[in-house]
């Protein structure tokens, strides 16, 4: 059922802290979806203590609520608050999507309040954007997969999600990257109704005060002696450090659906074998093997909404080679020329078109790596691991083929094309080529 929209009385800013001295912006946004107060009460604790210390060393510290129409259904009771009204404010950062809905005005507010604070900043500018799970869940940082995101991101000490902008259009952190060029991630702090969800993000908090240097003093003495490192480490358990790259996400596809109340997160599953959920009396099986992700558990679910995800973990090797290789601008000038069905995107010298059929093959292992995104897809059915292998080994003797004959012929295959509607086109994190300059 769709709540009322209810007037947008709660302020905007939840604290703001400036220093004399100039320096980094850091931007806090908690409640972004109405039942997920913790962000809040984390920068209002942190912003308390900031006022009891004396403040900041140098920067920005700015702190702004997120979806108020949401968050006012019941400002009183938040667990009663509806996670949005009639659109997920998280996927409405997009150019294409022109609604006029409460949810789409608050979007509009926030991106001014945004720019705002952008146009005043004095150094660089990060943004941590904080929710919570409706399932128990170990927090976790989701990144962009740029090499300055992933460098701000590894200070956490947190499990680290890759590629979930690839599946999920219109992110808070794709727009806070795409427009104010911020170092941006989504923190989410565990449970929504778990008290150590305020700990973690208010932990979360000063971990990056303390490390872009806005502030000079331990903040021990906020976690019982503790450091807030010590505090996200634990939070996170065997999971702290390591990192993890998406390989599915399913959507909610019909109604009634009831989550199976053993899927817990990061629990290992088989390819259809098993069980997520029972959607529309049938049983929703797992599309990939790996570890389950974000069981959707909300008690409002809705058509579209994320049902799970599976992830993989990624080793320290593909990390290392992944950041060395992104930071080769002459490489990227060759792509065309040696990866057989890829082409340079006429007018767009940072995106390729791909060939779909190599695209589904390189797409996770090729183009991951060397630091693109799929901007432009379409999803192929489910095809076999035996016939992906086939097509895989057919593929790689096609390549050897193709890169020989270029390489000899200084082939045309980077020649400017407008994208086809069968081509998939790939994109360069914004981040990672401002981090060596233009090439
Ligand atoms: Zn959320």
């Amino acid at each position: 059922m769709t709540p009322i929209a209810a007037p947008a009385t709660l302020p905007r800013v939840i604290c703001d802290h400036h220093a004399p001295r100039p320096g980094p912006t850091l931007i806090a946004v908690g409640g972004l979806h109405g039942n997920e107060p913790a962000g809040i009460l984390a920068s209002e604790a942190l912003s308390r203590r900031l006022h009891n210390s004396g403040g900041l060393a140098c920067g920005r510290f700015v702190a702004l609520r997120g979806n108020l129409s949401a968050l006012a259904v019941d400002p009183e009771e938040p667990s009663n608050n509806p996670r949005y009204l009639a659109h997920d404010l998280n996927r409405l950062f997009r150019e294409d999507d022109t609604d006029r809905t409460p949810d789409h005005a608050q979007r509009d507010a926030l991106r001014d309040a945004l720019a705002a604070i952008e146009g005043e900043r004095t150094g660089p500018v990060y943004l941590l954007d904080l929710h919570t799970t409706s399932s128990d869940s170990p927090p976790f940082i989701a990144v962009e997969d740029s090499l300055p995101a992933r460098r701000f991101a590894e200070r956490f000490a947190l499990p680290l999600i890759l590629g979930i902008e690839e599946d999920l259009h219109g992110l808070l952190m794709d727009e806070a990257t795409a427009r104010l060029g911020a170092v941006a991630l989504t923190v989410e702090g565990g449970r929504h109704d778990s008290p150590n969800a305020v700990r973690t993000l208010e932990a979360v908090l000063c971990i990056a005060l303390e490390s872009l240097g806005l502030t000079e003093r331990s903040w021990a003495d906020c976690f019982d002696g503790r450091e807030p490192l010590e505090i996200t480490r634990a939070a996170a358990s065997r999971h702290a450090h390591r990192v993890y790259d998406i390989r599915h996400r399913e959507p909610v596809s019909a109604l009634p659906y009831e989550p199976d109340p053993s899927a817990e997160p990061f629990d290992r599953v088989r390819a259809r074998r098993t069980r997520i959920a029972v959607q529309e009396g049938s049983d929703l099986l797992s599309a990939e093997s790996g570890l389950l992700f974000m069981p959707n558990k909300q008690r409002d679910i809705r058509v579209g909404d994320d049902a799970y995800f599976v992830v993989r973990r990624v080793g320290w090797i593909w990390l290392r080679l992944s950041a060395w290789v992104r930071l080769r601008p002459g490489l990227h000038a060759l792509l065309p020329r040696i990866l057989p069905g890829v082409r340079r995107r006429r007018d767009h010298p940072h995106d390729l078109l791909v060939d779909p059929e190599i695209a589904a093959v390189l797409r996770r292992e090729i183009f991951h790596l060397l630091g693109y995104r799929l901007v432009r897809f379409e999803t192929t059915p489910g095809v076999s691991p035996v016939r992906r292998l086939a097509r895989a080994v057919a593929l790689s003797i096609h390549a050897t083929v193709v890169i020989a004959r270029n390489l000899i012929s200084r082939g045309s295959t980077d020649d400017a094309h407008e994208a086809g509607d069968a081509e998939w086109i790939v994109s360069r994190h914004t981040l990672d080529r401002a981090a060596h300059g233009p090439d």
